[in-house]
Order: structure tokens, then C-alpha cells, then sequence
């Protein structure tokens, strides 16, 4: 499996000058990472640390790592020293160990606080009522390390796009209620949309969105 160079150009021109394209590179090999890399692209997503870690260290250094996937704490240590951005802060102890580990690296690190917009229980995040208490009154105070610049969800799994739509909506909205809490300046990313829905995040405002098959094809070994 390598990355279709046609399908990036065609995403790169379809997407708004102010959007970040993080290319989802789970499951690829770093020959197909190289491919991207070549044609002038920085930022990829991963969703295992192992995974982060080897590629991260194989790779040049002026990558842009996100991390997007569940994040166990004992292996925070293994990617604060260079993550960019973490999207799936998904829970209080994340941000407790984050803060620990990036202290230790020496630097302050991004954060976008995940926010559960799906129906399927399965998936992770804090509730939109939990992020607004976050964002409320110095309770983000207490991480000086990180720096909340967002949110990120992810859409139910369904064919129904209205659905979906109105899942995207309802985080915009909890995002521009996240700004006016802690400041337009500091609050600036929107990640939600993925290959299959990428449009529809974009259409209610998202400015990050996580492309992985549409770029790299169908994942095997997942
Ligand atoms: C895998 C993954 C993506 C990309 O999914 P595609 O459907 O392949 O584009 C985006 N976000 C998260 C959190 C993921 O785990």
C-alpha cells in the first residue's frame, strides 16, 4: 500500500487555504509517509505510540506528528518530547500525565480536548457538558504545560449524513463557546471530518481534518 499522490493533490485543491490536511498514516509503511513527504506534505496522524515513536524516529525531523488515538498514560512519556499536536485528550488523567511528561520534556505541548458527538458508546471522549466545565473558570490552570488550542470528535458511523451534520454542528458550537471561555487567540483548531466525511466537517467549520484512506487506501491489518 502507498499514498495516491493524485487523491492529495485533488484533497490539497478541494480544501480551504486555512484548513491542515493531517494525513492518517496508521497501518502504512514509512515508504508511503516518504511519498507524501516528498510532495511537500508535513502533517500526519497516528493512533498507536508505538507506532508514533518508530516512524517519528525513522522519519525527517521536520514532520509535524499528531497524535489522534486512545492514549494509554504510561506510554505518554515515549512522544511528549516532539508530538505537535495531541487531538484524543479524552479524559482528566490524560491531561494529568500529559502535563507531568511535558514538564520532564522541557515544553509545552498543544492539546485538543475530545468531545464524545457520536452515538456509539464505544467511542471516546468527554461530554460536552465536561468541556464546558474545562473551559470554565482556571480548572486549566492547574495543567501549565498544556495548551488547550481545540476540540476533535468524531461523527457516528452511519450512512445518514444528516446525522453526521448535526453532530459536526453541535461541536462547532461547543467550539466557539470553548473560545469565548479561554480566548479566541489560544482557541483556534476544529478537527473533526475523516475520508468519509470530510465535506460535511468542513461545510460547519472544521480547520483540521483527518484523512487517512481517501490518501493511502483501505487499511489492512486493522
Ligand atoms: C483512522 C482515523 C482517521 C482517518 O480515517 P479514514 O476514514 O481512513 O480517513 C481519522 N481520525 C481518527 C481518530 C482515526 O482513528
Amino acid at each position: 500500500m502507498s499514498a495516491d499522490l493524485t487523491a492529495y493533490r485533488g484533497l490539497r485543491d478541494a480544501l480551504p487555504g486555512n484548513c491542515t490536511l493531517v494525513a492518517v498514516s496508521k497501518f502504512q509503511p514509512v515508504e508511503a509517509i516518504e511519498a507524501l513527504y516528498a510532495a511537500g506534505h508535513r502533517d500526519f496522524g497516528e493512533n498507536r505510540v508505538q507506532e508514533l515513536a518508530a516512524k517519528a524516529a525513522a522519519l525527517p525531523k521536520d514532520i509535524r506528528w499528531h497524535m489522534i488515538g486512545r492514549i494509554q498514560t504510561n506510554k505518554i512519556r515515549e512522544f511528549a518530547p516532539f508530538v505537535h499536536l495531541v487531538h484524543s485528550v479524552d479524559r482528566l488523567e490524560v491531561l494529568r500525565v500529559l502535563e507531568k511528561e511535558a514538564e520532564r520534556a522541557g515544553r509545552r505541548i498543544d492539546v485538543l480536548l475530545q468531545v464524545h458527538i457520536a452515538q456509539e458508546e464505544t467511542k471516546a471522549g468527554f461530554s460536552p457538558d465536561e468541556v464546558l466545565g474545562l473551559c470554565a473558570v482556571n480548572v486549566l490552570r492547574a495543567y501549565p504545560h498544556l495548551r488547550v488550542v481545540g476540540l476533535m470528535g468524531m461523527a457516528s458511523l452511519t450512512d445518514d449524513r444528516s446525522q453526521i451534520r448535526a453532530e459536526f454542528a453541535r461541536l462547532a458550537s461547543l467550539f466557539r463557546a470553548a473560545r469565548e471561555q479561554l480566548g479566541v487567540e489560544q482557541v483556534t483548531v476544529l478537527s473533526m471530518g475523516m475520508s468519509g466525511d470530510y465535506d460535511l466537517a468542513l461545510a460547519e467549520g472544521a480547520n483540521h481534518v483527518r484523512v487517512g484512506s481517501l490518501l493511502f487506501g483501505a487499511r489492512s491489518g486493522q
